[in-house]
């Protein structure tokens, strides 16, 4: 463990004889409805980690060694900030030379925009980092915590030619594996409540886990973990709609400090024409504000130039984001405006892939 986490309560779970461990594993645990429960006026807050351990006594049958880390206060999700961003990273940064994988127990709700920050703060990490949650309590009955749990931790820890069979970010959910940073949550009230459009699912899990080889990305015995941790919150999101008002896109533009803005528009990147809407996007931009084009679907794929309405957004300067999803580029903005120097440099890094988020057309 790193020395510099004093704050952080850690658990060994392991029961294993050292002969029958296939791998170690860390879990981490962050909070979210997976270890909830409903205090006494029925809202549900977050539990310790022991409590979960105690519910859950198949973990020590898997032949893995489990050490659980948890934070000092597990969080509902839609709480996180760009500190426990920073504090998650840390935690597998440090500890990345000690285990063969990581799971990362978090809440549904902001769990893709977590997964794409690590997927870029811990670039080239070659090893296995499986998000999950739950969307029932780990204590209810009908709960998918445990099954969730389970697979993530086998997913975790399988071997391909003895390297790690997924060196990268993930969020197993509901019996699919996807890439941390293409995947989104569309459903509150189904257990399968991720989807993932514009790329494969790395692995499905049935009976067995079939895993998608071409589609993860390879192992790479040379590679050496980039680790940067540090993510500017100064951006917005800008979702156009029909009649959207000058005024209020004006005001947004001017806000004080603004680095970044995601223009979520329609279908393959269009947004309205009218001389005052390019007005105040060329504005922004020249006064050094990075625009980055998303489609408001979730499967949608801007191309700049396709239609008259996107052709004036590539001519003023505003960066493709292609088939990026919503939650991976603006947590890709937020890292790039805070580790890159140059505003050039991050106009040129939205445009390509950082770690598979993005397909280059
Ligand atoms: N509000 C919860 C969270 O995101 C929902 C969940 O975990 O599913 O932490």
């Amino acid at each position: 463990m790193g020395d510099n986490l004093p704050k952080y309560r850690i658990v060994d779970i392991n029961k294993t004889s050292k002969k029958n461990t296939k791998a170690s594993i860390l879990i981490i645990y962050t909070g979210g409805t997976i270890g909830m429960e409903h205090d006494d006026s029925g809202a549900l807050i977050a539990l310790n980690f022991n409590e979960i351990v105690k519910r859950a006594p198949s973990l020590s049958a898997l032949g893995l060694k489990l050490t659980v880390i948890s934070f000092p206060n597990p969080f509902d999700s839609s709480n996180v900030t760009i500190s426990e961003w920073q504090d998650l990273g840390s935690i597998i940064y440090e500890n990345h030379h000690h285990y063969d994988g990581f799971v990362v127990l978090h809440g549904t709700d902001t769990m893709s925009f977590t997964a794409s920050a690590m997927s870029y703060m811990l670039k080239g990490i070659n090893k296995p980092v499986i998000f999950t949650g739950a969307q029932l309590p780990i204590s209810a009955i009908r709960s998918d915590a445990i099954p969730n749990l389970v697979t993530a931790l086998e997913i975790a820890s399988e071997k391909k030619d003895e390297n790690p069979a997924v060196p990268e970010v993930c969020i197993y959910f509901d019996y699919q594996l996807m890439r941390g940073n293409r995947a989104y949550k569309k459903r509150s009230s189904q257990f399968a409540a991720f989807g993932c459009e514009n790329y494969p699912l790395l692995a499905k899990a049935g009976i067995s886990i079939n895993y998608n080889h071409s589609a993860i990305i390879n192992f790479n015995p040379d590679e050496v973990m980039d680790f940067k941790n540090k993510f500017c919150p100064d951006v917005i999101i800008l979702k156009i709609f029909p009649s959207i008002k000058e005024s209020y896109v004006r005001h947004l533009l001017s806000i004080k400090d603004l680095k970044g803005v995601i223009l979520e528009t329609y279908g393959s990147g269009n947004a309205p024409t009218q001389p005052w809407f390019l007005n105040c996007l060329k504005e922004a931009i020249k006064n050094g504000i990075v625009i980055y084009n998303v489609s408001q679907l979730i499967a949608g794929i801007v191309i700049q130039g396709r239609y008259e309405t996107s052709k004036y957004l590539e001519g003023i300067g505003i960066v493709s984001g292609n088939d990026i999803t919503r939650e991976a580029a603006i947590t890709k903005l937020m890292f790039l405006l805070g580790t890159e120097v140059n505003i050039d440099d991050v106009r040129q890094k939205l445009k390509a892939p950082l770690c598979g988020e993005l397909t280059v057309l």
